[in-house]
């Protein structure tokens, strides 16, 4: 059985090296991540044009999506170096303090409009929980702020405000030009980063297909006001990602466990597939082994049903990043073996939208209640797979399809497989033999098994998937005249 749950690496320095890429496709990678927040265009195409170009020598589809940098509000740097606070100090955030002049008593920050933010009592956190300051007063430019965890604080750390509540956009000047390279290197899913409410999901894309981009955006779920609009960012965005780093500074470490498995349900519920993201296999950056927790913790992703489990810093600058894959691949398939990872509740109490929905919840209740071997969609956009991977399942769901847009798209949806397949000229019965031919050759299924297939009356028709087929392998080729 082919592994459901996707894995997604952010590239980087640590894995810049055709044969280290090589690595990572067998060790079973199916996204690519390329994070913007570092590196020049130049350096990320020259990444995506190398893994497209290995995935194509293997013969694996690999999807690429680029990561915005956001509004991520950033301390200026220190002029000789990293400072120590200590708890019971002062220390003042100031927006005009020169970025590059911070000492012992402040520094300057990336967005000055955090002095407009804040107020006394406000909670402010540093390098990811690693420092906590407490606002004393505002006055002026400077935050005035009273050290409530200490420790040393170096240049460029990130900032939070405990409960969220800051006004930066989405949507900065640098993502608007990384849009458009998005857009230029044709990647797969742009992921916004903390995105506040639907209207800057809509707003990148937007600007994407302005750009001439295709890719589906991934809405990073990273702020704490985005949880009180989470149903209209999910209904506007293909996919969400579950960007626990900087939601569990804002919204507190203890909240995240029910919130991920909160959003993974309402997702898959809405024909949405949802991403587990940061610091799954943190201690790989150093060690060759992943934790005991490190191991419960995909494992648990992967019960709780996400569709894909990524590494950050673990294969972009990491001393391990193919072993972090492989230890992702094997943590994920054992705990698809569990019954609760296949069990599924057939959406019985909903009302379907269109037809081709409809086609993809009967293949599902068929296909778990029948015991099929495989299925498989004939496709042009992805959405009737989509669809099926969202119900749990162990039936591998093969998207036959001949957009290569299409077949990199679904390397994100659990428990779906792209394969280049071309129906033009064929009959239906043509194209059912092609097919199951199709499987065979591929191992996926065997003489007597049984396969279903959906496809639509008319080729190259978008939602026009209206019929479902069930046939046995080895009986399914029919006398010449029926
Ligand atoms: P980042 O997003 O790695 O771009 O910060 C993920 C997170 O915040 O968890
Ligand atoms: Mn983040």
């Amino acid at each position: 059985m082919p592994r459901r749950t996707k894995i997604i690496a952010t590239l980087g320095p640590a894995t810049d090296n055709p044969k280290v890429m090589d690595e990572l496709i067998g060790a079973g990678v199916d996204v690519v991540r390329l994070n913007l927040s570092h590196g020049s265009h130049e350096e990320h195409e020259q990444r995506a044009e190398t893994i497209r170009d290995r995935a194509r020598a293997s013969g694996r589809q690999i999807g690429v999506l680029i990561d915005l940098q956001g509004p991520k509000i950033r301390i200026g740097r220190f002029r000789q170096g990293p400072v120590t606070l200590r708890e019971g100090e002062r220390f003042i955030l100031d927006a005009e303090c020169p970025l590059g002049g911070g000492d012992q008593q402040r520094v300057g920050l990336t967005f000055p409009g955090l002095v407009d933010d804040v107020r006394r009592a406000d909670t402010l956190i540093l390098a990811d929980g690693a420092i906590v300051l407490w606002v004393e007063e505002v006055e002026g430019s400077e935050v005035r702020c009273l050290v409530k965890i200490g420790g040393e604080l170096s240049d460029s750390k990130g900032i939070n405000k405990q409960g969220g509540g800051l006004s930066a956009p989405a949507l900065t000047e640098k993502d608007r030009e990384d849009i458009r390279f998005a857009a230029g290197i044709k990647a797969d899913y742009l992921a916004v980063s903390f995105v506040r409410a639907a209207e800057d999901v809509h707003e990148a894309r937007r600007l994407l297909r302005e750009a001439g981009g295709c890719g589906g955006i991934v809405s990073k779920i990273e702020r704490a006001e985005a949880l009180d609009c989470i149903d209209g960012i999910i209904e506007a965005s293909e996919a969400i990602m579950i960007a626990r780093g900087d939601l569990g500074v804002e919204v507190g470490d203890a909240e995240l466990p029910a919130i991920q498995k909160g959003l993974i349900k309402r997702a898959r519920q809405m024909n949405k597939v949802a991403i587990t993201a940061t610091q799954m296999m943190e201690s790989m950056i150093n060690s060759p082994i992943p934790t005991r927790a490190e191991v419960f913790d995909v494992a648990n992703a992967v019960l709780d049903g996400t569709d894909a489990v990524m590494l950050s810093a673990e294969s972009a600058a990491g001393r391990y990043p193919v072993k972090a894959v492989e230890a992702m691949a094997r943590v994920c398939t054992e705990a698809e073996k569990q019954e609760a990872a296949r069990k599924s509740h057939h959406r019985l109490d909903s009302v379907f939208g269109r037809i081709d929905e409809a086609i993809a919840m009967a293949t599902m209740y068929t296909a778990n209640h029948l015991g099929v071997a495989a299925i498989a969609a004939l496709t042009e956009s992805g959405s009737t797979p989509k669809w099926m991977s969202r119900i749990s399942s162990g039936i591998p769901i093969y998207a036959l399809t001949n957009h290569v847009s299409t077949r990199r798209k679904v390397t994100l949806f659990r428990g779906v497989y792209p394969i280049s397949f071309d129906v033009t000229g064929m009959n239906s019965q043509q194209a059912n033999e092609e097919v199951i031919d199709e499987l065979l050759r591929r191992n996926a299924v065997r003489n007597g098994d049984l396969v279903i297939i959906t496809k639509g009356d008319l080729n190259g028709v978008q939602g026009g998937t209206n019929v479902m087929k069930i046939l046995r392998v080895g009986e399914h080729i029919l006398p010449k005249g029926i």
